[in-house]
């Protein structure tokens, strides 16, 4: 478990939240705001000669939400996104999903300034009071502050408050769904840096490597979290049902070349009557891909 020990720095300062699952960005925000829009929005957009609209700047599309740390007990404000504002695009085969003029997963991981407290906002609340002496034990005593954000977050800021999140998580000795899904998401941000990442960034081949192999190793942490979640806890886990996780770890376990126990995921989505045709759609496109690189493996 060397991702949950031996990060030396710790301290930094502002905050957000957003949750992201597909669950959730099924029934919430996302979808409403489309319709109209639909033939200029998504890969037409790039295309057409475009009245150019005026370009939408990250900051706007967040505000400040005050929190009440539930560790120290102290209000801070956080960088929030405007769920209403947001569109979804499209989403990666383990349900990342990727939002119009913002990556809205940098601001999930919550962080209280004053004494380190991090969680998923999904989590942030729910705190026991045994969690809290571990927590002021092992993180506020040692804990130096966030450092400055400007109106928006850099990938690096998000990074500094998903690595807080997962120590956090290991210190108060969180479920394994709650470390495991801290642990997709903070994959999902490295893999947004490695996307968004300048291509005049010096050394670019090696930094994407870089990124690549750090978000690899965070799916791997996730993966087997998920495993161990599906056989202790009950469903709704991390607020997706059993169709919907059970295509998560399906994608997962072919990310990380477990192909059989990929294979074995897929088939309970196919054969679930709880799954819908989308569902199980997804289910056959993960199958598809697991065929293309066994092939690809053989030649
Ligand atoms: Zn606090």
């Amino acid at each position: 478990m060397s991702l949950f020990s031996g990060r030396g720095k710790r301290g930094f300062g502002k905050i957000e939240k957003l949750d992201t699952n597909e669950a959730e960005t099924k029934n919430a925000e996302v979808k409403k705001e489309e319709t109209v829009d639909k033939s200029s929005s998504d890969k037409s957009a790039a295309v057409k000669p475009a009245a150019a609209k005026p370009k939408v700047e990250e900051a706007d599309l967040l505000f400040d939400k005050t929190y009440t740390c539930p560790v120290c007990e102290k209000d801070f404000k956080a960088k929030t996104i405007r769920t209403g504002k947001i569109k979804l695009l499209s989403q990666d085969t383990d349900l990342r999903p990727k939002y119009q003029n913002v990556d809205s997963l940098k601001y999930d991981a919550l962080a209280c300034p004053i004494c380190g407290y991090a969680a998923l906002s999904r989590f942030f609340k729910f705190v026991m009071p045994s969690q809290v002496k571990f927590i002021t034990e092992k993180i506020s005593n040692n804990f130096g502050g966030l450092p400055q954000t400007g109106g928006a977050y850099t990938y690096d800021d998000a990074i500094v408050r998903y690595e807080l999140a997962i120590e956090n998580a290991e210190v108060k000795q969180a479920k394994a769904s709650e470390k495991a899904y801290t642990c997709l998401k903070t994959a999902w941000i490295y893999r947004g840096k490695a996307e968004a990442l300048p291509e005049d960034t010096p050394d670019y081949d090696k930094v994407v490597k870089e990124l690549n192999e750090k978000e690899q190793s965070y799916i791997e942490v996730a993966y087997a979290g998920f495993d161990e979640a599906y056989m202790k806890e009950d469903f709704p886990l991390c607020g997706m049902d059993e169709p919907t996780f059970s295509l998560l770890v399906a994608d997962l376990a072919r990310r990380v070349g477990k192909f059989e126990e990929s294979s074995r995921w897929i088939s309970k989505v196919l054969t679930s009557r709880m799954a819908n045709d989308r569902t199980k759609e997804k289910a056959r496109d993960i199958k598809e891909l697991i065929d293309e690189e066994k092939k690809s493996q053989q030649e």
